[in-house]
């Protein structure tokens, strides 16, 4: 595929996932079309081998996989994982605030990691889930407000001289996006309800319970002097998500189980019933297993003979901070999907799994790179350390090199992501090493 068909599906593909839960409902869209089959956790199963099949957690993870034709006891499970959620802004019970002046805020709560200030001066969407209840039974609602509703206006130079030297902005008092103006005997809740119902039909009356996100209004685009560059809301980590899944839908069926875990929650330390940090996909993992009539040594065997890899993204060199780096361990935009490791295991990469990556990489004919932190640089972690931990599968942490990571709009290379695609379908139908 040419590297700017792939990153085109791609934008298309963040612009139509404002939350995890449109990520996933946009995912599960993608895996019905190429032939996979929705299961449900509260229901039996009956798998078959080279059977295409996935089940939903929550709204907001999917788990798909394709059995293999051969004994998956000795060729196990080739992983990849990734995360559906991004740093936002989410609405707090209690939705509205009015000032004593006659503003109506909306009252937020910081979800994840997210570079604040990058949310000031553009208008804000809405989207997420609501809870209905709907002629005496509770239903799940995804609502999307496509209008630019909310802003959070900056304070002017004039009354913040330091501005550019300090930065910094409160959670509390600093961040509430700007609504409507306050309106005659409307009650503060109602402002939003009432929103929600001209766009959706949905009554507040009908309404138990919601959770609602900011998301940038603006869709992404590509940028650059040969428009080589991705600016986008959540490629941190629907890009992985989405090559992954782009890999699993047109693998070829091996020996082996290949499975894709888009996991929710990363961004707030995964420890959820949709996180990598749960027994979500260990369960999978073990029905599988003896759905497909194996027993208990069975299982044991598959799993000791899978690999898995940990797909987020990594950070590329970047121009003005270029110090940032240590000196031998510099990905660039454009270079290749990076292996990320780290001597105390925030990463999960090994020698053994990082060869297993490599591998993959060279059978796709794709460059890769190399990324290890500053000694005096803390810097982030991931879905592997998690996801090794409970397996016991060794896992690579590697992902697409990309700038401004956490900002409303994150920046990234086309070329990068369909390398990172190519090396995930390299991986899947390389098999068992
Ligand atoms: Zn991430």
């Amino acid at each position: 595929m040419k590297p700017e068909k792939f990153a085109t599906n791609l934008l298309q593909f963040l612009n139509d996932s404002p939350t995890a839960f449109h990520a996933v409902k946009n995912a599960a869209a993608i895996l019905k079309e190429n032939g996979f089959q929705e299961l449900k956790e509260t229901e039996s199963w009956a798998l078959e081998k080279e059977g295409r099949y996935f089940i939903v957690k929550n709204s907001s993870a999917v788990i798909a996989f394709t059995v293999g034709k051969g004994d998956l006891a000795k060729e196990g499970f080739r992983i990849i994982g990734a995360h559906t959620d991004s740093p936002a802004l989410k609405i707090k019970p209690g939705a509205c605030t009015v000032t004593p002046d006659g503003y109506v805020k909306v009252n937020v709560e910081v979800y994840g990691g997210a570079i604040l200030q990058t949310w000031f001066d553009r208008p804000l969407a809405l989207a997420g889930r609501l809870v209905v209840k709907e002629n005496g039974t509770l239903r799940e609602k995804l609502v999307q407000i496509n209008k630019p509703v909310f802003m959070i206006p900056n304070l002017c130079i004039h009354f913040n001289r330091d501005m550019n030297e300090k930065g910094s902005c409160n959670k509390q008092t600093e961040i509430l996006p700007l609504f409507c103006m306050k309106e005659e005997n409307v009650d503060k809740e109602d402002y939003l309800y009432a929103l929600i119902q001209e766009e959706t039909g949905v009554e507040k009356t009908d309404i138990v319970d919601y959770e609602l996100f900011l998301y940038e209004y603006q869709k992404g685009i590509f940028t650059g002097k040969k428009q080589e560059f991705i600016s986008a809301s959540r490629i941190d980590d629907l890009s992985m998500a989405y090559a992954g899944l782009a890999a699993l839908t047109k693998a070829q069926t091996g020996a082996d189980c290949q499975v894709l875990a888009a996991f929710d929650n990363e961004e707030v330390g995964s420890t959820t019933a949709q996180g990598a940090n749960s027994g979500l996909l260990l369960h999978i993992l073990n029905r599988i297993c003896k759905n497909l009539g194996m027993t208990d040594e069975g299982y044991f065997q598959a799993v000791a003979n899978s690999t898995s890899i940990s797909a987020d993204l990594a950070h590329a060199v970047h121009p003005n901070y270029s110090d940032k780096h240590d000196a031998e361990s510099r990905p660039v935009l454009g270079g290749g999907p990076v292996i990320k490791y780290s001597a105390s295991q925030r990463y999960a990469t090994t020698a053994l799994s990082a060869a297993y990556f490599v591998e993959a990489c060279e059978r796709a004919g794709v460059p890769y790179q190399k990324f290890v932190n500053r000694n005096d640089i803390a810097g982030g972690s991931t879905i592997g350390p998690a996801l090794s931990g409970l397996t016991t599968i060794p896992t690579v942490d590697m992902g697409a090199p990309i700038l401004a990571m956490h900002s409303i709009r994150e920046f990234g290379a086309v070329a990068d992501m369909e390398y990172t695609r190519q090396a995930f379908l390299a991986y899947y139908e390389g098999g068992r090493l």
